[in-house]
């Protein structure tokens, strides 16, 4: 029916304006900014650096892959990469962004940065006061803005966060096992020695393709 989709609509307005006079459950608005309706979960405004450890600049998760920088539909992630490595919180050496900006004048809060990232290094904040009246330095926030804690990230996205930080505990167990194998190969190889002849290569065969080497 026309105009059914509308009359549902102002019903529940109706509904929720009568219900607020004896449930607060139905009040939806609150005394802003004297009061604050707890975020949600999911509530998602803009992007956020994480770091590990205490030290935001040598934990950042950050490898300056720059993906979210390609992906970033109005095009708002600035980032420069180092040309050296250093440690990261796990102490891995690894190539970090010099510069990672981000324009949250532009920004338009789709996620995709947090989306495409390979290091679950940018995930999105719930802090939205941020006016200014600095139209253009004011809201163009370099890496040590945008750099908070996993602690952070816990605090605002705990489920999210918990799934994380299981993920790449998993993923860190794989690689340490993987190096040691590695490490373990090594060592048996040099404990071999220096490679021998195979067996059917006699002294004599071996002078004599010598000998060919010096008439060529
Ligand atoms: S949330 Fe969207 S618009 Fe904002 S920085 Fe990430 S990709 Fe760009
Ligand atoms: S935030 Fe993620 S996707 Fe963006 S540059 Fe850093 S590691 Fe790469």
């Amino acid at each position: 029916m026309l105009g059914e989709g509308i009359l549902k609509g102002l019903g529940e307005t109706a509904r929720n304006f009568v219900g607020s006079y004896v449930s607060a459950e139905r009040l939806t608005t609150v005394q802003y900014p004297e009061e604050r309706a707890p975020h949600i979960e999911a509530t998602r405004d803009f992007p956020f650096l994480v770091y590990d450890g205490t030290d935001w600049e040598a934990g950042l998760r950050c490898v300056a892959c720059q993906i979210c920088e390609k992906e970033c539909p109005p095009k708002c992630i600035y980032i420069v990469k180092s040309t050296d490595k250093k440690p990261d919180a796990f102490g891995k050496p690894q190539i970090y962004p010099t510069r990672f900006d981000i324009d949250i004048s532009v920004c338009m809060s789709c996620q995709i940065c947090v989306e495409v990232c390979p290091f679950e290094a940018i995930k999105m904040d719930t802090e939205f006061e941020l006016s200014t009246t600095d139209r253009f330095g004011g809201l163009l926030y370099d890496r040590k803005e945008l750099a908070k804690s996993n602690e952070h990230y816990h605090k605002i996205h705990p489920t999210e966060a918990a799934e994380v930080d299981a993920r790449l505990a998993e993923e860190k167990v794989k690689v340490d096992a993987k190096a040691r194998a590695v490490a373990a190969a090594a060592a048996a190889k040099a404990a071999a020695g220096p490679a021998q002849a195979p067996a059917h290569i006699t002294p004599k065969l071996a002078a004599a393709a010598a000998e060919g080497d010096k008439q060529e």
